[in-house]
């Protein structure tokens, strides 16, 4: 043998590994989220792994429409949005496939995840009640259901019942009441409404801060933020439900696209995002809970006090979607 052979067979391995890396060195993401709450994730992946991270943000039905038309000629690695019902709903147009990893099932609890292993959530958020601290008494409060009762007629304000996350809980009210009492108690909602539904939760949480009602249903971090700009916002987080199933829990979460170009990369990536530190990155973020029960939220979260979670499989939200929309539509939610 000559002593060449060795030599040209160690140069060939090393540009075929060369080219192997060059396929993966980069993941690309439709995120329904925006830059500043993605990107600081993406730059530690890089600085840490050498794999550059292309994001395009758009709102989640365009982005999903995208990779459906893309089709085998896909962009994507991963879709990144949030809201197990709009998860769901890309699973159902066949858009994702699974990712089996023992990492992601080891960091997330399976509530949390599809159990087809299209998607894993990656933060939780909880949809909870709000009061004024100027006209309720948190002893006054309990249950999502009791706020359908008569005490609080003219005094409730809530969103609107096209946003998905409304969508989700009356999902998940289903699920656990029946249509039949879940109409009820979402007919009781709306006779307590002191005013037209919001376009969107901030707008849920001034109108308690103003006066124009005196309780609402949100998300957390949108509370988070608002109580950020002004300590002193006379509102404050209810967790309802502590003596049965607990809190309404939704997430924010990310898939594998069915042809994602660099699926093992994107592999890679995911499974950090459900680590320790990419998850006190996303989840701190946007004031929001990570997924990783292992990792502890921020400071500003963990003032709001620690509650019982519903522990439905949150996928449930999508599996209902259809009904919930029709239920809502009859309850005069508009
Ligand atoms: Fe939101």
């Amino acid at each position: 043998m000559s002593p060449r052979k060795p030599l040209l067979a160690a140069l060939a391995l090393t540009l075929f590994a060369g080219s192997v890396q060059a396929a993966d060195d980069e993941v690309v993401v439709y995120s329904s989220r925006i830059d500043e709450l993605i990107k600081p994730v993406f730059d530690a992946y890089t600085a840490k792994t050498g794999v550059k991270i292309k994001f395009i943000t758009d709102k989640e039905a365009p982005l999903m429409q995208r990779i459906k038309a893309e089709g085998q000629n896909g962009v994507a690695d991963l879709l990144l949005t949030v809201d197990a019902g709009n998860l769901w709903q890309a699973e159902q147009m066949g858009i994702l496939q699974p990712i089996k990893s023992d990492i992601i099932d080891k960091n997330i609890p399976p509530q949390y995840r599809a159990s087809s292993h299209d998607w894993t959530g990656l933060s939780l958020r909880a949809r909870t009640i709000i009061y004024s601290t100027e006209r309720v008494k948190p002893s006054e409060l309990s249950t999502y259901e009791a706020l359908a009762d008569k005490q609080w007629e003219g005094r409730l304000c809530l969103r609107t019942a096209k946003k998905v996350y409304n969508q989700s809980l009356t999902a998940t009210l289903i699920e656990t009441h029946g249509e039949a009492e879940t109409e009820k108690l979402v007919k009781g909602w709306v006779s307590n409404l002191s005013t037209d539904v919001f376009s969107d939760d901030n707008a849920v949480i001034q109108a308690v801060a103003a006066g124009q009602c005196d309780v609402g249903v949100v998300n957390t971090y949108y509370y988070g933020r608002l109580h950020k700009a002004d300590p002193k916002l006379p509102v404050k987080i209810f967790w309802p439900n502590q003596g049965d199933r607990g809190v309404h829990v939704n997430l924010s979460g990310i898939g594998l696209t069915k042809h994602a170009p660099h699926p093992e990369a994107a592999k890679k990536l995911v499974e950090w995002m459900t680590g320790e530190e990419a998850q006190k990155l996303f989840a701190d973020i946007n004031q929001e809970f990570p997924a990783n029960p292992k990792v502890k939220p921020s400071d500003e979260v963990a003032a709001w006090g620690s509650f019982k979670a519903d522990s439905l499989p949150v996928e449930v939200a999508g599996k209902r979607q259809a009904e919930a929309i029709r239920l809502m539509d009859r309850a005069g939610w508009n």
